[in-house]
């Protein structure tokens, strides 16, 4: 049996990526950091990028542009909102980029992310902060193996030291 290395579904994947806006701004990259390591089909990532990866192989190097929709989704909803810092526990560290997990009426759960954090309290929006942008990524393939049964049951990759959950 030979060791299948081509991106598909159930596969676990290694990636070094420099993600900019169209731009050109950085947005986020894993340069100088570990690779970001995600199973394929399990929706680990947004889906322009899977289907952009799907047949790729180790080794290989692409760039993919990638509109809202099968990015973070287009923008949506009320503005960002002001909420009095008050409203929040006070050892709270609270800054721009961070997501928070809001409950609703129901108990139910939904993330909100932070824009801005100033005297008169602390900006909220409901969109991702990537949302309404065009994705323009750098990839390049650094492993791709077999994902074990349990990383399949439970949707994403463990590390080589068996489970870390967050
Ligand atoms: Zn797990």
């Amino acid at each position: 049996m030979t060791e299948q290395s081509t991106i598909a579904d159930g596969m676990v994947v290694t990636v070094h990526y420099t993600l900019k806006n169209e731009e050109g701004d950085l947005l986020d990259t894993s340069e100088g950091d570990e690779p970001l390591t995600y199973l394929h089909g399990a929706e680990n990532i947004v889906p322009g990028l899977e289907k952009e990866l799907t047949g790729h192989n180790v080794g290989d190097k692409l760039q993919a542009k990638i509109a809202p929709g099968d990015g973070y989704g287009e923008r949506s909803g009320p503005e960002p909102q002001a909420i009095p810092r008050a409203r929040f526990p006070e050892d709270a560290e609270l800054e721009a980029g961070m997501q928070i997990l809001a409950t609703g009426q129901s108990g139910e759960t939904y993330p909100l992310w932070i824009v801005g954090v100033d005297e008169q309290g602390v900006l909220i929006d409901h969109n991702h902060p990537l949302a309404g942008v065009t994705l323009c990524f750098d990839v390049e393939i650094v492993e791709v193996r077999s994902a074990t049964d349990e990383e399949k049951q439970h949707g994403h990759p463990h590390g080589p030291d068996g489970h870390h959950h967050h």
